[in-house]
């Protein structure tokens, strides 16, 4: 059983993330994915954030038609702030058995040095990298100390960690869709329709969320 972890502030989620998700789970043969909402993001601003009510009940709504996919309120069961390597160790010990990767875009991987002890995170699980329009990939995108533990294997073009877990780079189609850009778009009072599933935009619409 192949697990991924979507960690993300989703506020809100956007089809960004359901077309990377979607496109990960099919090339890299995941089972399941879960999307786990971060209750106090480290490292963002508080000012447009909703609630992590709101951006839970989103996730909800967005991924109730498929399957393959679930939303995970563990980071808002658990206070203070949303550190993914706790969320990455809860999964751990809740699937003992299955292999876990975590799921994130090339923006918040470049910014991995500054997470909560980052180095322990390929001791518990791989990860997979997508890229994401709008952000150049670097020659070398690994952090300093990445580049010293991790290993490349042209043959599986994958980067490989003394504890065996693996780091993928993987080219998606995706969308050049960010959640600012939608917060934007509503201050404005345009239409986000084609940007969030019609589930998220009504519910957006009827809690009156991002207007101010
Ligand atoms: P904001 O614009 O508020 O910074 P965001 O759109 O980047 O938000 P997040 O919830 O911060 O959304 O992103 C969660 C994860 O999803 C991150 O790993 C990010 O790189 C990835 N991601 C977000 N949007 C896309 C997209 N359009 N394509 C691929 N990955 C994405």
């Amino acid at each position: 059983m192949h697990v991924g972890i979507f960690g993300g502030t989703f506020n809100p989620i956007h089809l960004g993330h359901i077309r990377s998700a979607e496109e990960i789970r099919q090339t890299c043969a995941l089972d399941h994915i879960y999307f786990v909402p971060a209750a106090r993001p480290p490292h963002k601003a508080a000012g447009e954030l909703v609630s992590s009510r709101h951006r839970l009940r989103m996730v909800e709504l967005a991924v109730a038609d498929e399957p393959a996919f679930s939303a995970s309120a563990v980071e808002l069961e658990r206070a203070g702030p949303s550190y993914s390597v706790d969320t990455i160790r809860h999964f751990r010990a809740m699937l003992p058995a299955a292999s876990l990767s975590f799921i994130l875009g090339l923006d918040a991987f470049l910014a991995i040095q500054t997470w909560k002890d980052y180095r322990t995170i390929p001791w518990l699980c791989n990860l997979i990298v997508t890229s994401r329009p709008g952000t150049p990939r670097p020659r070398c995108p690994l952090p300093v100390d990445f580049q010293s533990v991790f290993c490349y294997d042209p043959g599986l073009r994958m980067y490989t960690h003394p504890s065996q877990s693996t780091l993928v780079l993987r080219e998606i189609s995706g969308l050049d869709i960010s959640a600012s850009a939608i917060r934007r778009d509503i201050r404005n009072a345009r239409s986000v329709r084609s940007l969030v599933p019609p589930a998220v935009a009504a519910y957006i619409a009827d809690h009156d969320l991002y207007r101010r």
